[in-house]
């Protein structure tokens, strides 16, 4: 599943929320070579690389994806991707609309793309500085930004307006929930219907 939207909107609680709760699940951690915010771990948040080290990543095909947002490099690390889906995993991507498109361009049929709204742009604004993780020029470029990310909202599967927290985790639920119930995302149905089907009346 990816989920986009302008910062502030609340996709990376609303994201990390859904991957604590449901074990079926697990978080794509990217990498980035913006500077880590106060109380961001490397690992935890974010892969905290130099521009130099992320070159080589994109080098050496390490990523699925990667894109520039607000002058930095942001992109998503293959191996875990692979491994998870390998494993039977769903994955959550918190990423911006290029890194959506270009996931979705490459696994059509195996991605849901999800868009979350604030619920007025004044509620978005307020978020942001309340979190007083940035100055207010960087504010500033991220309500400009999330602006930007916003015109792409029309590409995605769903759409959740983030007015009232639980109320949006609670449809995010319900997405995954009806996405997982999809017979291409079980192959363990057909011979479970076909048992259905041999067993004698
Ligand atoms: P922030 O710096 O606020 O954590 O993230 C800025 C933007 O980059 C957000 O829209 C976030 O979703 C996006 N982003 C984070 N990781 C990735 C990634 O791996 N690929 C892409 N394309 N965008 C990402």
């Amino acid at each position: 599943m990816l989920v986009s939207s302008p910062a502030g909107a609340g996709k990376t609680s609303l994201s990390r929320r859904l991957v604590a709760d449901y074990g079926s699940m697990i978080l794509s951690i990217s990498a980035t070579t913006r500077a880590p915010r106060p109380g961001e771990e490397e690992g935890r948040e974010y892969f905290f690389k130099t521009r130099p080290e992320f070159e080589a990543m994109i080098e050496g095909g390490e990523l699925l994806e990667w894109a520039e947002v607000n002058g930095h490099l942001y992109g998503t690390p293959k191996g875990p991707v692979l491994a998870a889906l390998e494993a039977g995993k769903d994955v959550m991507f918190d990423i911006d609309w290029q890194g959506a498109r270009q996931i979705a361009e490459k696994q059509p049929d195996d991605s849901v793309r999800i868009f979350v709204l604030p619920p007025s742009w004044a509620d978005l604004s307020r978020r942001l500085h309340a979190r007083a993780q940035d100055s207010i020029q960087v504010i500033n470029q991220r309500l400009a930004l999330g602006k930007r990310e916003i015109t792409h909202w029309n590409e995605y599967d769903y759409v959740i307006v983030n007015k009232d927290f639980d109320r949006a985790y609670a449809d995010l639920i319900h997405i995954y929930r009806s996405e997982r119930m999809k017979p291409v995302r079980n192959p363990w149905l057909p011979p479970f219907v076909q048992d259905l089907l041999d067993e004698k009346i």
